[in-house]
């Protein structure tokens, strides 16, 4: 997974913390963490954007380790305060880098707590109360807790933003603004993403105090270890394409994304049809629901998960083999992140786009932002424009034999004259 031959222990880390995650079959630091590390032990404030699935969680969450386990908390912290504090997008990416972190410091004197919404108040409450070396949480429950006077960040050390880009969009930079009023003016700030753009960037330095900068991949890149694959297809048609390619495919662990709530929830269903277990993600569900439906899903007993991009970022689901958009993203960059979810970790994955006439204008900005061209094929029996007419439609809904012609004829002169609908 790592191009350097740059080994743990030349990290400069705490020896039990290089002994975990030799447990943890890590062999070597990815690049992001071979540059990252010495960077965050240092106490420096960063901004690191690096691949998905390329271990950045790790390169934050090691020297973090290191650190507090190597120093005292301020002599005036009251009992209720917060060490470190990591934010995140989702509560499905708080719990994960939860319990990533708890994998790299078991064993260690450190108390690690994790904030999220969608679940009781009280338990978290009563966990904070007596302050955290660590807090993982999401920034809508972590303002619940300021608010209430759980816990206390003004002696807060040190600050991550993971998926710092999405952390700092127009959705969530009010609740962020509210975060950074109650940490302390002094201290250490680390943004970590895939994906940066300029005006994000602008933003995170006013966060930041004379920052060091790492990019280890073209900015705004896809894993190179997913292949990608698009083919134009009817609107109409795509659910049956999908279970199609999931049949003769044998896919028999798919991440499917849909742009809306309801459209999750009708996929599962027609899946279902097919005899396809599927089970859905989405932010109307309840917490439980939602994490249980991605338990199952990385547990094998779904084949399909049905998510909007609730998640899209940052989870990591072990070997995970295809990601089908099945709506292309609204967001650009939203395709860098969902496609992430395979390939991971050295693995490689498979990223199937369907795409209708209408979203050609969202693949343009896909490649745009990722400067490459995402292949194109069109796929035999699923070419667009080519919709079967079964005996059991209504006659007056089938379309009359001019009326073919007429439509099969702008077609053709579509094509001749943009080839925009082509396989290239
Ligand atoms: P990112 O945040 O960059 O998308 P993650 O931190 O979620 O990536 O890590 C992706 C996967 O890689 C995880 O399963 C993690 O356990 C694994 N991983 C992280 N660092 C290493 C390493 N040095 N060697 C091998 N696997 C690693
Ligand atoms: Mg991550």
């Amino acid at each position: 997974m790592s191009s350097s031959t740059i080994r743990f222990s030349q990290l400069g880390l705490d020896s039990r913390i290089t002994d975990k995650v030799a447990e943890l079959g890590f062999q070597s630091p990815t690049d992001i963490q071979a540059q990252a590390i010495p960077i965050v032990l240092e106490g420096e404030d960063l901004l690191a954007g690096a691949q998905t699935g390329t271990g950045k969680t790790a390169a934050f969450g090691l020297p973090l380790i290191h650190s507090l386990l190597n120093s005292d908390p301020a002599d005036n912290m009251p009992v209720n305060g917060v060490r470190a504090l990591i934010v995140t997008p989702t509560r499905e990416l708080a719990q994960q880098v939860f319990d990533n972190l708890l994998s790299y410091a078991e064993g260690l004197e450190l108390k690690i707590v994790v904030a999220y919404g969608g679940v009781s108040l009280n338990p978290q409450k009563e966990k904070l109360r007596s302050g955290a070396d660590i807090l993982v949480a999401t920034p809508g429950r972590l303002l619940d807790h300021a608010y209430n006077k759980t816990m206390d960040l003004r002696f807060s050390e040190t600050v991550v933003f993971d998926e710092a880009d999405r952390m700092l969009d127009m959705g969530f930079l009010p609740d962020i603004q509210r975060i950074l009023k109650r940490l302390p003016e002094k201290r250490q700030t680390l943004l970590f993403s895939a994906t940066f753009d300029k005006k994000v960037k602008t933003l995170a330095y006013r966060l930041l105090t004379t920052p060091k900068e790492i990019q280890i991949h073209a900015q705004n890149s896809a894993a190179e270890s997913v292949s990608q694959i698009l083919y134009p297809v009817d609107k109409k048609r795509k659910r049956e394409l999908l279970s199609y390619l999931i049949g003769s495919r044998n896919w028999q662990q798919v991440l499917v994304f849909t742009k809306t709530k309801e459209g999750t929830d009708r996929l599962v269903k027609e899946l279902k049809l097919d005899g396809i277990k599927a089970a859905s993600i989405n932010g109307d569900k309840s917490q439980g629901a939602r994490q249980k439906a991605l338990d199952d899903f990385k547990a094998g007993q779904v084949r399909a998960l049905i998510a909007t991009d609730v998640a899209a970022r940052g989870l990591d689901i072990s070997e995970l083999e295809c990601v089908v958009n099945f709506d292309m993203p609204f967001k650009a960059e939203d395709y860098i992140h969902r496609i992430g979810r395979t390939g991971r970790a050295g693995n490689s994955g498979l990223a199937v786009s369907l795409m209708s006439r209408d979203e050609e204008p969202m693949l343009a900005a896909i490649e745009t932002l990722i400067d490459k061209r995402v292949p194109q094929e069109w796929l035999a029996g699923f070419e667009p424009g080519t919709e079967v007419i079964t005996e059991d439609q209504p006659r007056s809904r089938r379309p009359s034999r001019s009326a073919e012609k007429r439509k099969m004829k702008a077609k053709l002169k579509i094509h001749q004259n943009r080839g925009k609908h082509r396989p290239r």
